[in-house]
């Protein structure tokens, strides 16, 4: 008998007939006489039906009374997915992030958890309930309702799994595990038998929306077995999330990350002299504006082009905030773009194998793509593209390292 928490997402339970497809699979797991803690998000689209909604009242709606809001989206499916399960004739029981003591900090939409109270979760498994917990809720230590972030309900399932020392913690999504990269844009994308939380976090940070990055982050910390799958497909084993001294040989690459989101800032003709990337930095992070990738060529004239790039969103703040900069420190001129992609490939193979940047860099020159920016961790090699191109880039590095092909 293993305890076992299973986390469905908003497509997963979007109808009454997906909630009772859930309620059917929770019962066969009963049935092989698990015991069995089901998390849940909302409707798919509610909570951003719910957002919307506060908006039309107020632009930049009242943080505490958002999360009031935001998470009855939950509450709604904890209670059908009950009533589905005892309409089964299983023994259930729901539960908000409240009535457990999910308790987390204060910081409304987008709090942390601090600690989750698990005995009556432990009493109600023990008689034989299936226990139903909202996901991405919790309650502040002065009974303020909270919620963890959009995507939060993975970090719920994650984190009752560390609390109850659960022996996996299955998350049931619209895709059955972790691709290579998108199917939409490379059909041939494999699906991975395993991946490791070094590669999902930087995957997830890179924009691959399977998981929400806090609930790996939190999975590696408290070594939860965790495991993507399919709700919809009774499709074997799904993709499960390793720790690299379990995983057997590594390929070099695992998967290839690719996002949009990004905008290229540059000043140029800067003094090239002490000081002024601390300058032009300090500038940038005074607004409170992330910077990701920085890129710095020295000209021959003493004068130095300076660029980075920042999340779309803000790109029209740090061009102001550079051409502020210009004057100051008496640069030339400043320019920006915000039609480029940032393409990234990951595997933690890079470790031992040299010459993966160049086979990629190759690959791409043979396409005739350029690189504008570049930039490495350990795992990890991004770089900067013209937006057009993104798609064309992600497939030829797909191919380049041989991901289509079964390992
Ligand atoms: N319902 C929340 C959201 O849409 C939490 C979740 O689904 O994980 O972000
Ligand atoms: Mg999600």
């Amino acid at each position: 008998m293993a305890l076992i928490v299973q986390k469905y997402g908003g497509t997963s339970v979007g109808t009454i007939a997906r909630i009772r497809t859930v309620a059917e699979r929770v019962a066969k797991f009963k049935m092989m006489g698990h015991q069995v803690v089901v998390v849940l998000s909302a409707m798919s689209g509610e909570t951003n039906r719910l957002i919307a909604l506060a908006k039309e009242i107020q632009a930049d709606p009242d943080p505490r009374e958002l999360d009031v809001l935001i998470s009855t989206g939950e509450q709604v499916t904890i209670a059908l997915l009950t009533m589905a399960l005892k309409d089964l004739g299983l023994k259930a029981k729901s539960y908000t992030g409240a009535q457990v003591r999910i308790v987390t900090d204060d910081a409304h939409t987008k709090a942390r958890i601090l600690s989750i109270d698990e005995a009556n979760l432990r009493a109600d498994l023990d008689s034989g309930h299936c226990v139903v917990v909202a996901g991405f809720q919790g309650v502040d230590e002065n009974g303020n309702i909270t919620t963890l972030g959009r995507g939060g309900s993975d970090t719920t399932g994650v984190a009752l799994a560390a609390a109850l020392k659960a022996d996996e913690c299955q998350i049931y999504t619209d895709v059955d595990g972790v691709y290579t990269t998108d199917p939409r844009v490379v059909p041939e994308a494999r699906k991975l038998d395993t991946i490791t939380f070094e590669e999902m976090l930087e995957l997830a940070s890179l924009g691959s929306k399977v998981l929400q990055i806090r609930s790996v982050e939190f999975a590696g910390k408290y070594k939860v077995k965790l495991r993507v799958l399919s709700s919809f497909e009774d499709s074997g084993e799904g993709t499960l999330i390793t720790f690299e001294e379990d995983s057997m040989e590594q390929p070099i690459i695992s998967g290839i990350a690719f996002n949009r989101d990004e905008a290229k800032c540059t000043l140029l003709g800067v003094p090239d002299k002490p000081g002024v990337a601390g300058l032009i930095l300090g500038a940038i992070a005074d607004a409170n504006i992330d910077v990701d990738m920085i890129v710095q060529n020295v000209g021959h004239d003493g004068t130095t082009d300076f660029s980075f790039s920042v999340h779309r969103n803000e790109f029209a703040k740090a061009m102001a905030v550079l051409d502020g900069v210009k004057a100051e420190i008496g640069a030339r001129a400043t320019s920006g773009n915000d039609k480029i992609a940032k393409v990234s490939i990951v595997g933690i193979g890079m470790r031992t194998h040299a010459g993966v940047a160049s086979r990629m860099f190759k690959a791409l020159a043979a396409e005739n793509i350029n690189i504008q920016m570049i930039s490495t961790s350990e795992i990890k090699i991004s770089v900067v593209v013209e937006d057009k191109y993104m798609e064309l880039a992600v497939r030829t590095l797909h191919h380049a390292f041989e991901l289509d092909q079964a390992t």
